[in-house]
């Protein structure tokens, strides 16, 4: 069975410049949105990729959501009613910054989907550095600017095909840093902290107990989970 571990990467971490977003699993996620009041906030890649679609309507189900960048059409067609469809996200940052617009007083948390990665990484430097709302990105990329973002990659370990031949700690780039892989007794430890995912323990390890997912399908499949994760836990909770 392959156990896999989220890497907080898509950023240097020269190129980092801010406290780093704590990088969430999807359960985690989960746990995070079901715990604040919060709104999710869509946005203009909605158009360009259908699945971000089908997971803003599944995901309007567990928060109210804003449309910004014409991400409203596809969604009214599927059922969906934004708060608003008539602002643009600078608007929005605006209002929250401002803490006039009523829809979005009480809220504690804003989720965002379906922004391109850099118009997404101002927004978010700016309600860090001006608001006390949390932000959680639930796009591709790691958002370093955001209180909590989804992985943007996962290591898949499988030690039964692991020989301890150690050649994924002696090409491991962050050596001077401390060992981002070690393996010890048979046991593969990964520091995601320290990883910057730059795939060289898999392309070294002959034996395949190392693979990486990332990309789309990786997205997919961590929002296919927060997804199970929010209805399971609203199942369990209705239930108690
Ligand atoms: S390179 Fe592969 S087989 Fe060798 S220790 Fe690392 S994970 Fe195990
Ligand atoms: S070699 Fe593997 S563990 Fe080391 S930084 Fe690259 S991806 Fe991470």
């Amino acid at each position: 069975m392959r156990r896999w571990i989220f890497i907080p990467r898509s950023y240097k971490p020269s190129e980092l410049q801010c406290d780093r977003a704590v990088c969430v699993t999807p359960a985690e996620a989960a746990d995070i949105i079901l715990s604040s009041r919060a709104v999710l906030i869509t946005g203009g890649l909605l158009l360009e990729r259908d699945y971000l679609v089908d997971f803003a309507v599944k995901l309007s189900e567990f928060m109210p959501l804003i449309a910004t960048g014409a991400s409203s059409k596809p969604l009214i067609e599927r059922g969906v009613e934004p708060l608003t469809k008539s602002f643009t996200l600078h608007h929005i940052v605006q209002f929250v910054e401002d803490g006039g617009w009523r829809p979005l007083r009480r809220c504690d948390l804003i989720v965002f989907l379906g922004i391109q990665p850099y118009y997404l990484s101002r927004v978010l430097s700016s309600l860090r550095h001006f608001s006390n709302v949390k932000t959680l990105s639930l796009d591709e990329f790691y958002q370093p600017n955001a209180d909590y973002s989804l992985s943007a990659i996962a290591m898949g370990i499988d030690e039964r095909l692991c020989s301890g031949c150690g050649d994924c700690v002696a090409v491991c780039r962050t050596m001077s840093k401390g060992l981002a892989i070690n393996v010890v007794r048979g046991k593969i430890i990964v520091r995601p902290e320290l990883c910057v995912g730059c795939g060289m323990c898999a392309d070294f390890c002959s034996r395949g107990a190392i693979v990486f997912e990332k990309g789309e399908s990786l997205h997919r499949r961590m929002l296919e989970e927060l997804i199970r994760a929010l209805e399971g836990t609203v199942a369990i909770r209705t239930h108690v």
